[in-house]
């Protein structure tokens, strides 16, 4: 079943709730709707930030991984 990261707008408590289809769950706290998914971002693979040699050949015309990529 999925777990995700809540934090409540109400008393701003943060849990983690189970998800059953679109439906949103409720605070366990105080009972509140108005959640916000906190969204878990795996560290290892974000982007736009940090030195882009470090991250392999930046994207050419063809991905990045073609040997038509200039400089490569
Ligand atoms: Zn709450």
């Amino acid at each position: 079943m999925p777990l995700y990261e809540f934090v409540c707008q109400d008393c701003r408590r943060e849990q983690e709730l189970l998800v059953r289809g679109e439906e949103l769950p409720e605070c366990e706290a105080c009972g509140g709707v108005r959640l916000t998914r906190l969204l878990s971002v795996p560290a290892a693979h974000t982007a736009g930030s940090g030195s882009p040699a470090s991250q392999g050949p930046p994207p050419g015309p063809c991905g990045g991984s073609c040997s038509c990529f200039p400089g490569g």
